[in-house]
Order: C-alpha cells, then structure tokens, then sequence
C-alpha cells in the first residue's frame, strides 16, 4: 500500500487536505491525524472494517479498547448511555484537552472498540486539525496511538512514517504535538472515580475538581502477574529496541552514577544541566532542563525513538521530578524500562 503525507500548516489554507483526509475516513479506512497529546490512528467509531484496519495497521491487541474522539461536548449522547453530573464538570473543566473519561456506553458502540465492555472511552481534543477532521467526518473517531504496537508513541509525522508506512493510506502532518504524552484516563462510572492511567493532565489538577478522585500507584504497575484495571495495562509499551535503564534520585547523583556505569557508546537522555558530565560519550540526547517537567515530557518519545536510528546497545535515562506530569512521565518510562531501575539513595 502507497502511504501518502499531507501537511496541514493552517486549517484555512489547507483544509483540502482536512476534507481528503475525512473522504478517507468516510470510506472506511484509516488515517494517522495529530493530536495535542500524541499522533492518533484514526477510523470511524460506527464502521467495523475501519476498526478491524487499525488494529492490523498497529499489530494492537483484540482485547485493547479504543478511545472515542468527538468534536463536541454533545457528541457524547451519540455513544454514551450515562453522562454523570461530576463527570460533565470534568468535562467542562478539562475538554477541549488531553482528558479520558470512561462511561457507559451505548449499544451503537461495538465491542470491537470497547474489547467487550460496557463502557466507553471518550475524549474531545484540542488540536484543531483533529477537531476539523471529526467535525468534517460528522460522527466519532476511534484513534489509539498511531505507532505499532509496543513501540514509543509517535509525536511526529516523521515517526508516523517510521512505524506505518505501506501500512496505512494516509498520514496528516501537523507538526510536532504540543503534550508529547498520551491523555489522563478517568473512570467516571464508579463512585469515586478512579485514574485508571497518567498522562498529560496531572492528578493534582484533577483533584481540585473532583477531590475524593481516587488515584492509586499500584494501578500503573504492569507486573506479569497482576490484574490489570484498565485493559491495555498489562501489555509491554513504549519500548526503543535498545533496553532502557532508568535511574532515579537527586539528579546530580543520577548523572553522575550513569556517567560512571554506561560505556561511550551506550545511548544517553540527561537533563540539560548535565550535559558536561558526557563529553565522552557519542551518543547524548538533551532531556531539557531538570526544572522544566512539560520540556521533558515532550521529548520522551522523540528521544527514545532517536535511538532506533543508531546501533546503540543500551540506553540509560535520568528520572525526571515525581511530581505533576512528572508522574505520567516516570509511569512511561517505568514500562519503556520493563522495570528495568535504578534507585540512588538520597
Ligand atoms: P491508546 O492506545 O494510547 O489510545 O490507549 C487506549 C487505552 O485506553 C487502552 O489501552 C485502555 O487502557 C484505555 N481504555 C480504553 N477504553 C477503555 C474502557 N472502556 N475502560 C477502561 N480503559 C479503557
Ligand atoms: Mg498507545
């Protein structure tokens, strides 16, 4: 299959290229959009085949639900039975933006999307080129992350390409995306609700809507044997080829213990104000500033996938701050690293 790349600068100037990429979707195929959270593969929500394509385009998982992306706020009543006041608020509050909250899904909504669920995930994105391609379609997008199942998710056109080229028809380019790390995802049919995975939005953000959320750090474990709450938790994510170390603690203790324990031609991601510690080594990428959590967290995957271009045979990573989206950072490079970490005492 021929993959095409079609830019979108502005959504006035090119929006040919919104109404081609929406022609494609409306005829049952699939096309990789960007997202202010992470580049999306997106099909039609209430088309089975287009379903079918995105889950052997990414090599995905059958029992790996999908997330609905709608365009409005009413676009909810489309697919959902139950629409909870607290939710609506979160809704208010956060959306347009990279938030997920699960609800009870209508029977429209095929099992296909939701691995058998009753429920279904729904966010409404900010991007403007996301939001012209579902209004121009005129229903709701299913669209996980546009990479191949297991790898980084993709913050670029130029990774889209990488992963799915002669695998998808078509891929939108625009730009790089602004989060850099997929959405918070929030079950709101349970009382409390409950944070089922981390992402761009931080838990301390959401608190001060809705302060009995419940949010436990077990969930975002991935050990082999545990019950994964969320499906699509238990699978391994966000992985380079090179095994990934990450080393926790003061960050001038971690650069310093990966500067004494790495060789020069292993792959190396460190904070900007350490950069001088590896002169040496021939393979360093800048984590930006310790100090700057949305820095990092826009470069986490770029960065990983940087070293799939290279014969790198390890990567070690500083830790960023456990705090904010700093929690959604680690959450990733944790399952990036298979538990692969390193704790410096402080
Ligand atoms: P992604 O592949 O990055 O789009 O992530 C989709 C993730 O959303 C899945 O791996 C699940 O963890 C989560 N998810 C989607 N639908 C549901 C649902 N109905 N209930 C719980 N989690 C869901
Ligand atoms: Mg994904």
């Amino acid at each position: 299959m021929e993959t095409r790349v079609l830019k979108v600068d502005s959504i006035e100037k090119d929006y040919n290229n919104i109404i081609e990429a929406a022609r494609v979707i409306k005829a049952g195929d699939v096309v990789a959009i960007p997202t202010e959270t992470v580049y999306g593969l997106a099909g039609s929500i209430f088309n089975e085949e287009a379903i079918k394509k995105i889950f052997i385009a990414k090599g995905r998982p059958q029992d790996n639900p999908l997330i609905a992306h709608i365009s409005s706020i009413e676009q909810v009543d489309e697919i959902c039975s139950e629409f909870p006041e607290k939710a609506k608020e979160l809704a208010k509050k956060f959306w347009p933006g990279p938030l997920t909250i699960i609800l009870k899904r209508k029977s429209c909504v095929s099992d296909t999307v939701t691995a058998g669920l009753d429920t279904v995930a729904v966010r409404f994105p900010s991007h403007p080129v996301a939001n012209a391609i579902i209004k121009e379609v005129g229903e709701p997008l299913v669209a996980p992350s546009a990479n191949l199942s297991g790898k980084p998710s993709t913050t670029s056109a130029k990774h889209c390409v990488k992963d799915l080229n002669g695998r998808v028809p078509l891929i939108i380019d625009g730009g790089d995306c602004e989060f850099g790390l997929e959405s918070t995802i929030i079950d709101a049919t349970s009382d409390p609700m409950v944070i089922l995975r981390l992402g761009a939005i931080p838990v301390e953000e959401l608190l001060e809507v809705v302060p009995d959320l419940v949010y436990e750090e077990e969930l975002t474990k991935t050990g082999e044997n545990e019950i994964p709450k969320a499906p699509g938790m238990k699978y391994r994510h966000y992985a380079p080829n090179a095994p990934v170390t990450v080393v926790t603690g003061e960050p001038y203790k971690t650069a310093e213990w990966i500067a004494n324990n790495s060789n020069k031609d292993d792959g190396i991601i460190c904070f900007e104000e350490y950069a001088s510690l590896f002169t040496e080594h021939n393979f360093v990428l800048n984590f930006g500033s310790y100090s700057n959590l949305q820095s990092n967290a826009n470069r986490l995957f770029r960065l990983l996938r940087e070293f799939d271009e290279t014969d790198v045979k390890k990567i070690f990573v500083q830790c960023p701050m456990n705090k904010k989206i700093g929690k959604a950072i680690i959450n990733r490079l944790q399952k990036a690293a298979g538990g692969n970490i390193i704790e410096i005492d402080n």
